[in-house]
């Protein structure tokens, strides 16, 4: 059983990456009425925020996806049980993600965003851990850099639990 999660970057810290990440994409999307995609089960918390942020015009879908294998790291080989809601072909697609570890989620999903003829596809993330990445992966929006330690909270689990936190902690 880990310890009892610990603060790494509290909420009014989180609250102004995310404005900050908002006014970006207001900028940027104002009249192109984006279609945001949330990773699940990550994003739920981060996307809620982001969204009533952006008053401009915007759609939502949300994916799930997997990596084959066990443990904490993912092993590239990427499951995508169920599918999109809405077709992203002539759409402004911003991915949006929780955590960029290694970048092979992200790297595979965007390859098969754009195999669907999008306008464009730009990345969101709330987080990236630099230190550990294996493919590279351009973030356009990026809210916080963190350290190589395992994150929990703000809609982020370690098997399931600690979604709920308002923070953004750590497990060792
Ligand atoms: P990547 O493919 O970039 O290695 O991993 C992306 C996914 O791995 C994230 O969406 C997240 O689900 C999981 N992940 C990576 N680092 C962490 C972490 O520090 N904490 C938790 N809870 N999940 C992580």
């Amino acid at each position: 059983m880990p310890e009892h999660p610990k603060i790494l970057i509290n909420r009014q810290e989180i609250d102004r990456a995310v404005e900050r990440l908002a006014s970006e994409i207001k900028r940027d999307y104002r009249r192109k009425n984006p279609l945001l995609i949330g990773i699940l089960k990550g994003s739920f918390v981060f996307m809620s925020d982001l969204v009533r942020r952006l008053d401009i015009p915007l759609e939502i879908d949300f994916v799930r996806l997997s990596s084959y294998g066990s443990g904490t790291e993912s092993s590239g080989r990427i499951r995508m049980p169920g599918k999109m809601s809405e077709p992203v072909e002539g759409r402004h697609v911003i991915v949006v993600e929780d955590i960029i570890d290694t970048g092979l989620t992200t790297a595979w999903f965007l390859r098969y965003i754009k195999r669907r003829k999008p306008a464009s596809v730009a990345l969101c993330a709330l987080t990236e851990k630099p230190a550990r990445r294996k493919v590279d992966v351009k973030i356009d929006y990026l809210g916080l850099t963190v350290p190589d330690k395992f994150i929990v909270g703000y809609g982020i689990d370690y098997n399931e639990r600690y979604r709920n936190l308002p923070d953004i902690c750590y497990i060792e």
